[in-house]
């Protein structure tokens, strides 16, 4: 989906990553398809077999090749790249080449079809190549003003849907998981998004397997409702996890109710630890010591969270084993959950941004188990 930013974003990027590869000794950058590419220049291209690359070399101007039908689409960004297109009957790879030459170490874009990379290395002779993830990850990782605003857009969006789900105004008893998934897909759309990523509705003893696909069961009264779901507006994805249930819930299951108490302090704690400095894995066990302190701790069966961004999962990870302090600019999930096989299963989602003042929720719906 194309989403542009003022050029002014884009220089940006351009000269952070200019100073990345100067880091590096990497004398030019291509990206094709995938996320590196719309990051640097707002443009996203198709994954056809017509080749489309951004060659930054070190000392020149960046130039965005695109087939010569293609070009149309492109935004041209002043300043930034310079447009060149290819007509069919010219060979991309020696254009690339050309706008490379000379560079004895290339970042090459992690998803750039490996058969034009394999084009490209007798037109390079003597290059050696790198991940172009090892010169852009670790700005992508860190969200600038525009996108954190791109984020927490895309957070209002589903925070809407929430609401609904929540004031009882999505119907749940007597539909399918299906039929009330499409509905939060429809949902998605019209509050903005651009593409649909996930719309998972899991009710009953379906909610416990945290990766559900909606199925063909009629939701029932007297039952907890998991809903997760996201999508991409304006480049950026949302995603976000509430429950529900469809009765009165210390009447029919005071245990879920007791369950959902601790998974809400759990979250919460999580979140309030998702300070600056703190490794990332210290969030995790935030969350993680509250469900077990409980003694739910078997039924957590996985990370508490993963980065977000222009992909739905991406640095960094909320896990046990990533000892990377946050930073001002890392945004993630905070999504911890109680599974118990056959019975139920639980979950409590929100996108959380580290900055200076804190840690800042970009969904605010309501964290109470919502009883319809
Ligand atoms: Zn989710
Ligand atoms: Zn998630
Ligand atoms: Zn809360």
């Amino acid at each position: 989906m194309a989403h542009t930013f003022d050029s002014s974003v884009y220089l940006e990027r351009l000269a952070h990553v200019r100073t990345a590869m100067a880091d590096q000794d990497v004398d030019a950058l291509i990206v094709s398809v995938g996320h590196d590419l719309p990051y640097l220049t707002g443009y996203q291209a198709m994954p056809l077999e017509r080749l489309t690359a951004l060659v930054v070399p070190a000392d020149g101007d960046a130039t965005l090749l695109v087939p010569g039908l293609e070009a149309a689409r492109v935004v041209e960004q002043p300043g930034v790249f310079t447009l060149l297109s290819w007509a069919e009957t010219e060979d991309p790879t020696a254009i690339v080449a050309r706008l490379a030459q000379g560079a004895k170490r290339v970042a090459v874009g992690d998803q750039m079809w490996a058969r034009f990379l394999v084009e490209l290395f007798p037109q390079l002779p003597g290059a050696q190549y790198t991940r172009a993830t090892d010169v852009v990850g670790g700005l992508r990782v860190v969200k600038d003003a525009a996108e954190v605003d791109a984020l927490a857009a895309a957070g209002a969006a589903v925070d809407r849907i929430a609401g609904e789900l929540q004031r009882g105004e999505i119907p749940l008893v007597g539909r399918t998981e299906a039929d009330v998934s499409a509905h939060l897909g429809q949902r998605i759309i019209e509050e903005g998004h651009d593409v649909v990523n996930f719309a998972i509705v899991a009710s009953g003893p379906n909610a416990a397997s945290p990766h559900h696909h909606a199925s063909d069961r009629v939701i029932g009264p007297d039952e907890i409702v998991l809903c997760d779901f996201g999508g991409t507006m304006a480049g950026y994805c949302s995603d976000t996890t509430r429950c529900v249930f469809t009765g009165d819930i210390d009447l029919a299951a005071p245990d879920i109710a007791e369950a959902y108490a601790v998974l809400h302090a759990a979250q919460q704690s999580a979140v309030e630890a998702a300070t600056i400095g703190t490794p990332c894995e210290d969030i995790d066990r935030a969350a993680r010591s509250v469900i077990a302190d409980a003694g739910y701790g078997e039924y957590f069966i996985h990370r508490t969270g993963h980065g977000i961004g222009m992909e739905e999962h991406e640095d960094p990870y909320i896990v046990e084993g990533n000892d990377t302090p946050l930073a001002p600019g890392h945004a993630f999930s905070v999504e911890p959950g109680i599974y118990v096989a056959g019975k139920w299963g639980m979950r409590l989602e929100d996108i959380v941004v580290a900055t200076d003042a804190g840690p800042r929720r970009l969904n605010t719906s309501d964290h109470a188990l919502a009883c319809i």
